[in-house]
């Protein structure tokens, strides 16, 4: 089936999907993205979505190019298009077309707004979380402002494939004390010994996941216990089990770190349970 993507305005075939070369996106990284699940041809905690592009485009100073319900319309229409049931719908908005020149365009420049739409293979993604993945650690080396979900992502494209290279799936961000910031592509998680669940808070270190948000409700919920604090590699190592989160993998067991293996090395229950339930708690759109 030939693929359709939404390109300022126009839903065009694959081929002619193309944007301008004086595209800020392009030319700076000057923009942002979202990426949301699909399910069952319907996205999943759009709202939420949409809440935090807006504080992304905000904190950037781009304009939203039109409301958050007709931007809903185009999603939903390129994921139709598509015909995805099950997979994920991505949005990007740069500052637009104008003269390179690293300031602003001038005022009343249009944002430049792009969608694609694709399938995820769920069954897949299921085998992978029965097995659980491995991760290796990386310095951080972001900026200071890495929870604007902006296009920009150098270090995360370096982490991701300094995983593959050493057969990992995922990357897990270091800083400077040695605790986890988060993943290339995704959030850190660790159960403790004592059952607790722990991610870092969401400041400016990490990106705060739509998945994250939602997880920390379904704890609560499924009545474990949540904290909020950075933990070390040592302590991930030592940990009973650890996951990773993200909108494409919702909770994927972390298995291996550099290599050696967290607990018993096997997907934990807490993770696989999570995993389980974690759409009775995400909102259908
Ligand atoms: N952290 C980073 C750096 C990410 O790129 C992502 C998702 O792409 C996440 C965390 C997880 O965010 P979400 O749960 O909204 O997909």
């Amino acid at each position: 089936m030939s693929r359709i993507a939404y390109v300022n305005g126009r839903y065009r075939p694959w081929r002619d999907a193309t944007v301008h070369v004086e595209d800020r996106g392009y030319q700076f990284s000057d923009g942002v993205y979202e990426v949301c699940e699909v399910r069952g041809g319907r996205m999943v905690d759009e709202r939420r979505h949409m809440a935090r592009l807006e504080r992304s485009l905000a904190a950037l100073r781009i304009p939203m190019p039109m409301s958050p319900a007709a931007l809903g319309v185009v999603m939903r229409e390129t994921i139709r298009h598509n015909r995805v049931g099950d997979g994920i719908v991505y949005l990007q908005i740069t500052r637009g077309v104008a003269r390179r020149d690293h300031a602003f365009p001038p005022p009343g420049t249009a944002p430049a707004v792009v969608v694609t739409a694709r399938s995820l293979d769920l069954s897949g993604n299921d085998a992978l979380a029965a097995r659980g993945v491995g991760v290796v650690t990386v310095p951080d080396n972001r900026w200071g402002r890495v929870d604007i979900k902006s296009i920009a992502l150098l270090p995360n494209v370096l982490a991701k494939q300094a995983a593959r290279e050493q057969g990992a799936r995922e990357a897990w961000f270091v800083d400077r004390d040695g605790m986890v910031t988060e993943g290339s592509s995704s959030n850190a998680w660790i159960v403790t010994e004592d059952g607790r669940v722990v991610t870092r808070a969401a400041d400016t270190a990490i990106l705060r996941g739509i998945t994250r948000d939602v997880l920390i409700g379904a704890i609560s919920a499924e009545g474990l216990t949540f904290e909020e604090r950075p933990f070390s590699v040592a302590e991930a190592l030592a940990a009973r089990e650890a996951f990773l989160t993200s909108a494409s993998q919702i909770v994927m067991p972390v298995v291996q770190i550099d290599g050696k293996p967290v607990g018993r090395g096997r997907p934990g229950p807490v993770a696989l349970a999570l995993r389980q339930t974690f759409h009775r708690y995400a909102e259908r759109g």
